[in-house]
């Protein structure tokens, strides 16, 4: 396979964002190098979501985009991967019968044989969880704490990962569980992803580790409700506040996030363990998709608005300072004027520092499309939902104004969009009013995202910044001197 090309392209959440880096590294030590032009790949891939209709059109028209630039190098194989090869490989190869490879998220590490596959002259080669080849998923009857991820899976994905070589980076995703087992009427994930499963706390520290020695400065742990962790290990059962005491324990980095955590399986330990903890972040992805209980009882989100504030509450009383992020979705089944002015409450209550909203759209096999009616109508699906984005700026724009006159700590990641855009250059406007091409962005460990002029030198840098500007979106900052030293941060 020597001096072949694979385009890869990326769809949805940070769990594919991760799978995509990891099938990168696998296809690069097959001597794939990776290409920006689809049309100069032997291999075309496109790793899909399902979550919304929206995204799975996109992927339809990517492929029709792809088919229609002609036949590509010769032998060209395209593939879909993710959530929508395992959710609909039928419909997709019945609209884009050219597509050869099909590979579910829970098989990304046959993606070597069905390429193989399809060398040999069997088309399409296809790998889903459900179809139990390669060794079914566990039962959702095992103990979630015994549903440890086998070392011969898909968990040698993740333990295949060469940082250095791989993708040398200033922040890295870790998986910590695949799967989900709450089956919320609306998503699709327990049907693509499989139950809940949970990787050896022992291989993640591994790979955090690895990952340090290569320059990572922050580790975001990543599962679909993380903080449900449970694995266990020679008798014991270990939760996600053990695993961020032995991941916070190794040396040589700055900062420690996680996403997305479930509101009804938070414990004090998690928060005590931010509070303690001086690598983990203070901050908190935490949907809550309504503030309505008769939408989040068909929603079957276990657990109440007033549950999900004392749950905010208690995040405030033990991580002082701590940022929040949510997710809501507007227009569920049967929502009222009522439900979506409870949602507005909700929001006003907690003072997000931003959201993810969306609007509601029924997706194939969840428990809402099978026995729930959509029935608000469209329109009123997006008057709510620039309602909701409305208050919202509002609330961004306030908790961003309370940091002017402060200092933050920033973790510097790269040149702001407006900077890149500026020494690419190729775009027409008045060139006089862009920014310098050296203004940097960073984070603060309560996730604001901040600019500032600096010299490329501090990209990886952790820095002390004055704040005199805010908007909605963004912090402007100043550098103050001398810049925080790169290293650990005990
Ligand atoms: S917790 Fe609910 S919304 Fe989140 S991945 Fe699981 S089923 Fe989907």
């Amino acid at each position: 396979m020597d001096g072949k090309r694979v385009y890869l392209e990326t769809m949805g959440c940070q769990m594919n964002v991760l799978d995509s880096e990891l099938v990168l590294g696998m296809l690069r030590a097959l001597g794939y190098e990776p290409v920006d032009d689809h049309a100069e790949a032997d291999l075309v891939l496109l790793n899909t979501c399902s979550v919304r209709r929206h995204a799975e059109d996109k992927v339809y028209s990517r492929l029709g985009e792809i088919a229609r630039a002609g036949p590509g190098r010769p032998g060209r194989i395209i593939g879909v991967i993710g959530c929508m090869a395992e959710r609909d490989h039928a419909g997709l190869l019945a609209r884009a019968p050219f597509v050869d490879l099909l590979c579910g998220p829970g098989r990304l590490d046959q993606l070597p044989a069905l390429i193989a596959e399809v060398h040999g002259g069997r088309r399409p080669a296809v790998a889903l969880e459900r179809d139990g080849a390669g060794g079914a998923p566990p039962s959702r009857r095992t103990p979630v704490a015994r549903r440890t991820l086998e070392p011969d899976g898909i968990e040698a994905l993740d333990m295949s990962r060469r940082p250095a070589v791989d993708r040398p980076a200033i922040q890295a995703y870790v998986r910590v569980q695949r799967g989900c087992d709450k089956f919320c009427t609306f998503c699709v994930v327990p049907y693509t992803r499989g139950p809940e499963r949970s990787r050896p706390p022992a291989n993640i520290v591994e790979e955090v580790r690895r990952l340090v020695d290569a320059g990572v400065r922050e580790i975001t742990l990543l599962g679909q409700t993380v903080n449900s962790y449970c694995c266990e290990e020679n008798g014991r059962t270990v939760r996600f506040a053990d695993l961020l005491e032995r991941v916070h324990a190794v040396p040589g980095y700055d900062r420690l996030r996680f996403v997305t955590s479930y509101p009804g399986d938070f414990d004090d330990d998690i928060f005590h363990a931010m509070r303690s903890l001086p690598r983990v972040c203070g901050y908190l992805h935490i949907p809550a998709q309504s503030g309505s209980d008769a939408v989040l009882r068909r929603m079957r989100r276990q657990y109440t608005a007033a549950q999900y504030l004392e749950l905010v509450h208690r995040a405030r009383e033990l991580v002082p300072g701590i940022s929040l992020a949510g997710d809501f979705i507007v227009g569920f089944c049967g929502e009222t004027e009522e439900d979506h002015a409870a949602t507005l409450a909700l929001v006003e209550r907690v003072a997000y520092k931003s959201l993810f909203m969306f609007m509601y759209s029924p997706r194939p096999d969840t428990v809402a499309d099978r026995r729930l009616p959509d029935d608000v109508p469209a329109d009123v699906k997006r008057r709510r939902h620039a309602e909701l984005a409305a208050l919202q700026r509002r609330m961004s724009l306030r908790h961003h104004r309370a940091f002017i006159g402060r200092q933050v700590e920033v973790l510097v990641e790269g040149y702001s969009k407006a900077a890149r855009r500026a020494r690419n250059a190729d775009r027409p406007g008045p060139r006089a009013s862009w920014p310098r091409p050296d203004q940097l962005t960073g984070r603060t460990r309560g996730d604001e995202i901040v600019v500032f002029d600096g010299d490329p030198s501090l990209i990886g840098r952790t820095v002390r910044l004055a704040i005199d500007e805010a908007t909605a979106l963004t912090l402007h900052g100043r550098l103050i001197d001398p810049p925080v030293a790169p290293g650990p941060v005990t």
